[in-house]
């Protein structure tokens, strides 16, 4: 009851009432709601004994102004707080969506947007042992560009960088959404194809080849000129079985190595016979 005198003796009596309210909490573990009715009770009460005893109560609606000051006051801090939990919520789908930006940034090669050698290694594990345990298909396409030195040695490395974009692209356009294009290094690329087996692959690899073969490049201002592949394929679960996805890579990588010596501008289909370490024989050839 002293608590509650010093309200109208206040000079701040919505202060005074919050302290009250504190109080009131800490020494009675009493709710807000649960004080505020009882003081609504105490107010009709004294009024009814005031007029019983003819008692002038001038002072005492004081409490029914105070109330509802504190009633407003609290509703401002209520709303005050669904528009700072509201903001946080804001907050946190922003920094959700920056995270998810930047996580799709790591996975990206700066020059090409293509995917990187982390993630292109990270999905090409993930996608070897799908297919070992689910029996599908997986192809690696290896390509490498040909004769790319000489084109940043004649027309510079702005327009070296330039070709390796305009090639991604065309990387891009020429397989299909499933499939993962990444930079595997320098002017070396690497396509998956999870799924894919030799007829998927002998489809994307003759498109790229034509692609690049019928894609005019810009070279300077005056001079425009095509860029061509050597590409190197090597597929799992189809005729072969590889033990693992480096294994598979070598081989592709071994196939290239065999495009190159094949004259360039071509695929070639990794048969068995080429040693995965690198050491190359006869092989099998397509155009
Ligand atoms: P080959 O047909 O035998 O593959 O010959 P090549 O010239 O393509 O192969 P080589 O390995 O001799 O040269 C690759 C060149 O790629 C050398 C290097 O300067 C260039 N290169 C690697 N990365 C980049 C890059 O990010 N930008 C540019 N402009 N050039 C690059
Ligand atoms: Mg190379
Ligand atoms: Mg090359």
């Amino acid at each position: 009851s002293g608590q509650l005198v010093d309200i109208s003796h206040s000079e701040d009596p919505l202060q005074a009432y919050e302290r009250v309210v504190q109080r009131a909490g800490e020494w009675l573990d009493m709710e807000r709601d649960a004080l505020q009715s009882i003081l609504e009770e105490m107010d009709d009460d004294l009024r009814e004994a005031g007029a019983l005893f003819n008692i002038e109560l001038a002072d005492f609606n004081l409490v029914d102004g105070l109330l509802d000051q504190a009633k407003e006051a609290l509703m401002v801090r209520n709303l005050q707080t669904i528009q700072h939990v509201t903001d946080l919520q804001d907050n946190q789908n922003k920094l959700e969506s920056t995270t998810r930006e930047l996580e799709e940034q790591s996975r990206r090669d700066s020059l090409t947007g293509l995917y990187n050698r982390a993630h292109l290694d990270e999905m090409t594990v993930r996608e070897f042992e799908l297919a070992r345990n689910n029996t599908w298909p997986i192809t690696v396409i290896f390509v490498d560009l040909d004769h790319f030195k000489s084109i940043n040695d004649t027309y510079g490395h702005q327009v070296g960088d330039d070709v390796l974009k305009a090639v991604s692209r065309i990387l891009q356009e020429n397989t299909r959404d499933g499939d993962v294009v990444a930079r595997f290094g320098g002017e070396e690329f690497i396509i998956l194809l999870p799924g894919g087996g030799l007829v998927s692959a002998r489809a994307v690899t003759s498109r790229i080849l034509n692609a690049l073969r019928t894609t005019p490049l810009r070279l300077s201002p005056a001079k425009t000129g095509v860029v061509t592949a050597s590409l190197g394929v090597a597929v799992h679960g189809d005729k072969m079985n590889f033990s693992s996805c480096d294994d598979l890579i070598r081989a592709a990588d071994s196939a290239v190595y065999a495009a190159k010596h094949k004259g360039r501008n071509c695929v070639v289909e990794y048969d068995g016979v080429m040693d995965v370490t690198g050491e190359s024989s006869p092989l099998a050839a397509t155009d």
